[in-house]
């Protein structure tokens, strides 16, 4: 199974499991506006899941959902950490540190964290 079908597998597989929307962001998008709606039990994904990195940034917007602390995490990073934990504990192959440097860079989890640390919240843990 080539990792491309895998990736779309997966990701209709949770969208079944667990009943979640699944809505599609333009193609010309590329990974950019991935979000989840935790009332509306809907993820807003790539057109297409092509690369790693867009899987597991699929991944970790079902994990807004489907993740307790993610979704009731009192802080916004603790939520946004928790997605990403849930992400890395649920997919279907290793996460590579490519993939961890990205999750770090400021196309993720590092742009929430700069956001923090400069509302104050960076105290907190
Ligand atoms: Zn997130």
């Amino acid at each position: 199974m080539s990792g491309r079908i895998a990736y779309e597998q997966h990701i209709e597989e949770l969208a079944r499991t667990h009943r979640v929307t699944v809505l599609r962001l333009g193609e010309e998008m590329g990974t950019e506006g991935c979000c989840a709606d935790c009332w509306a039990w809907e993820v807003v994904l790539p057109a297409s899941i092509r690369t790693k990195w867009a899987y597991f940034l699929a991944l970790h917007e079902f994990g807004h959902l489907l993740d307790p602390d993610a979704r009731r995490g009192y802080f916004p990073l603790e939520r946004e950490w928790s997605a990403w934990q849930w992400a890395f504990e649920n997919a279907w192959c290793d996460v590579t540190g490519a993939i961890m440097w990205r999750v770090w860079s400021d196309d993720a989890f590092g742009s929430y964290f700069e956001y923090a640390v400069l509302d104050g919240e960076g105290d907190e843990f």
